[in-house]
């Protein structure tokens, strides 16, 4: 049974029981998930803005649940990153994703994204594991991108740091996403082995709308730029976005206005539809 420590007193607390018991259910759930194969490899298409060229894709996972449905990520993301699940949940995205390797080339993808949590940033034997996969599927670290979120890094800066330079010299590509949603400064950021800038999608499907959110977007591109990293902006949700960017030069596009995020057979023949 659950106890509160109160001053020396242990007073019993049903609250707890509950949560915890509920947390137990849903952390076996995960759990089955992965042995009874309910989890899904998406992949949505990024771009090259100045030729709409497919250059890569984002994987993004999804939980075929045999009674809810199509579970979204962020209704269980965050559950797996409090019970340290998502390190689990990583390393199958990452062979998923090395397994497709040879189909999504021929869809024009030289390189596959995969979000990383801070959880991962913590993992010191994450670069081995990660090298582990790639070796069994003859798979590049250069074909992969991780993306990896301000907040995930400030949870322990140093810690990150070291096994972002270790990712880094293995040949894996850094990206930093979200960004302009933490409050770290590109100052920073510039220190770490990062290639590549996502601004938020919050920005960019604002961009028409608010002067403000344009201004974050251009700045954001400029400075990106004088630093050496290339640019990609998510939520590109209309044409008109994508030629604001173009004018902006923004180096690659991410949103439903090419399109969603697609299983892996569905991904191919939306390339190549895009292609001609
Ligand atoms: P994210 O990494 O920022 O991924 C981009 C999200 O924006 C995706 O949502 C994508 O479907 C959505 N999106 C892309 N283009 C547009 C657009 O034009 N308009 C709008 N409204 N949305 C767009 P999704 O797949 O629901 O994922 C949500 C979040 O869940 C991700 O945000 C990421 O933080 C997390 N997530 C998803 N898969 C994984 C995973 O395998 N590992 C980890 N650690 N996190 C994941
Ligand atoms: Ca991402
Ligand atoms: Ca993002
Ligand atoms: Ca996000």
């Amino acid at each position: 049974a659950a106890k509160r420590q109160t001053g020396g007193a242990q007073v019993y607390d049903p609250s707890v029981d509950t949560a915890s018991a509920q947390t137990l259910s849903l952390l076996s759930e995960l759990r089955r998930a992965v042995d009874r194969d309910e989890l899904r490899l998406y992949l949505q298409p990024k771009i090259d803005i100045a030729t709409g060229v497919v250059c890569g894709a984002e994987a993004l996972v999804r939980w075929q649940h045999p009674e809810r449905g199509l579970v979204p990520p962020l209704q269980f993301i965050p559950f797996a990153e409090q019970t340290g699940f998502i390190r689990q949940l990583t390393l199958w995205m990452v062979e998923q994703a090395a397994a497709a390797q040879a189909a999504l080339a021929r869809a024009n993808v030289r390189r596959v994204s995969v979000n990383l949590s801070t959880r991962d940033l913590m993992d010191q034997e994450l670069p081995d594991k990660l090298d582990e996969i790639l070796h069994r599927h003859r798979a590049k670290a250069e074909g992969f991108c991780l993306e990896i979120t301000e907040s995930a890094i400030m949870d322990d800066p140093a810690r990150a740091e070291a096994t972002l330079n270790q990712l880094a010299s293995r040949g894996y590509k850094l990206s930093i996403d979200d960004y302009g949603t933490g409050y770290s400064s590109l100052a920073y950021l510039r220190r770490l082995p990062v290639s590549e800038l996502k601004i938020d999608k919050s920005f960019v499907m604002g961009m028409e709308r608010s002067s403000g959110d344009a201004t974050i977007v251009r700045s954001t591109i400029d400075l990106a730029h004088n630093l050496g990293l290339t640019v990609v902006a998510e939520g590109v949700e209309n044409e008109a976005i994508l030629k604001l960017l173009h004018g902006l030069k923004c180096d690659e596009g991410q949103g439903y206005h090419m399109s969603k995020p697609l299983p892996l057979a569905q991904f191919h023949d939306w390339a190549q539809r895009w292609q001609v």
